[in-house]
């Protein structure tokens, strides 16, 4: 028996901890200190009230033997993969049912989707990045080839026609960086994957949070996408699910590789290993996408909004150069005096009694620089900024 020694090859990932022992440390010091956490990605808004009372019927309905629900559909139910395909009508991308899979959130289907792909890939992803696109394919042993972002592209890297990829991963609007593609340089990215030959994995999960028009919210809103990208996209911020679990994979009918289709290759893989979302969920999803729950969600989408402004405006204000915050919950600041990640971390909790989380912490390209979100209450993040501007205004 042998196991998969490709996991020796992860780095433990001390982030989070690291954070949460620094900060109980001083909190330990220093127990009258009202510390402020402006680091984690988790949402703090509760979920709308049409995907609550969808819910509790759907409760109700599983109560009865006429309405009571088993096992469900793999890729989901109807009522809910309509209501996607509608909401991407709304964004002129014309979708099939079949090309709509109803998933337990993108976090699960970004690593699972690579059941499709030979481990001789090779692949090309962008630094600092979302963790979990390196982690899954270091679990499979593929070879990885990181793309540099750094402040001079914006944090957002260009393709290099020398560099060959298989399989290519975009995240936009982008953790940790909060930068967005435009839909100029998405073009680019969609002609490059053609030529190559490769698959583009497109991660929206942060699409609700995009107001200019001019960066699009889908990767099918670009021409010849549907020949070469996978879109993964998550309720959990565009519908505070984190907690309550449901996402979506578009898989065209259109992409095809070796002769086979990777919308039937999914849709096998998923039949076989996955029981797809409950029904009491998906029916809250289902509520989400209504007029109503949209009106719901956006709601609490400007308060997240708003608490972006208000760190924009405090780093405008303070000459701090940052990426993000308009289209996007988080902004990647450069810290300031020419400190380090994890310099900046201590200054900003021992000084400023505020929490973020160091660049570093999600790749080596994002040293000197640290991600804030506007994931917090108003007052907190107002408060948190107003200590900011105390501490860094002189
Ligand atoms: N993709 C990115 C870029 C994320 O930041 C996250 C969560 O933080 C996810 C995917 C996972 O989302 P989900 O909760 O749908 O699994």
């Amino acid at each position: 028996m042998r196991i998969n020694q490709k996991y020796r090859m992860l780095q433990e990932s001390y982030l989070f901890s690291s954070i949460q022992k620094k900060v109980s440390a001083y909190q330990e010091k220093n127990p009258s200190a009202e510390i402020i956490r402006l680091g984690i990605g988790d949402v703090t808004r509760p979920l709308c009230p049409a995907a609550i009372a969808a819910m509790h019927k759907a409760v109700d309905e599983m109560a009865e033997a006429a309405t009571f629900r088993g096992y469900g559909p793999e890729q989901g139910y109807d009522f809910l993969r309509t209501k996607i395909q509608q909401y991407y009508q709304k964004k002129n991308v014309r979708l099939s049912l079949e090309e709509i899979f109803i998933s337990d959130g993108a976090k699960s289907d970004l690593g699972n989707i690579l059941d499709l792909f030979a481990k001789e890939n090779r692949v090309l992803i962008p630094s600092p990045v979302y963790p979990v696109y390196v982690d899954t394919n270091l679990m499979d042993g593929r070879e990885i080839v990181y793309m540099e972002a750094s402040k001079d592209n914006g944090f957002l890297p260009m393709p290099c026609e020398d560099v060959k990829a298989d399989i290519i991963y975009l995240c936009s609007p982008n953790n940790p960086t909060g930068a967005v593609y435009t839909r100029a340089q998405l073009q680019k990215w969609v002609d490059y994957a053609i030529r190559q030959d490769a698959v583009l994995l497109f991660d929206a999960a942060y699409e609700a949070f995009i107001t200019d028009s001019g960066c699009p919210k889908s990767i099918y809103e670009i021409e010849g996408a549907e020949a070469c990208a996978i879109e993964f996209c998550s309720l959990s911020k565009t519908a505070g699910f984190t907690g309550t679990r449901c996402g979506y994979t578009i898989v065209p009918s259109a992409l095809k590789r070796d002769g086979d289709c990777l919308q039937k290759m999914w849709l096998r893989r998923q039949t076989t290993k996955f029981n797809g979302v409950p029904y009491i969920v998906q029916r809250g999803a289902e509520a989400v996408f209504s007029e109503e729950g949209m009106a719901q969600c956006r709601d609490n989408i400007k308060q997240y909004q708003k608490n972006a402004q208000v760190i924009a405006k405090t780093l405008d204000m303070l000459g701090i150069w940052y990426v993000g915050g308009e289209n996007s919950p988080y902004i990647w600041m450069e810290c300031p005096n020419g400190m380090s990640s994890w310099e900046f971390f201590d200054d900003l909790l021992e000084r400023a009694n505020v929490v973020g989380t160091p660049g570093i912490g999600f790749g080596e390209n994002g040293d000197g620089f640290f991600r804030l979100t506007a994931f917090g209450t108003q007052e907190a993040t107002q408060m948190a900024m107003e200590r900011l501007k105390e501490v860094y205004g002189k």
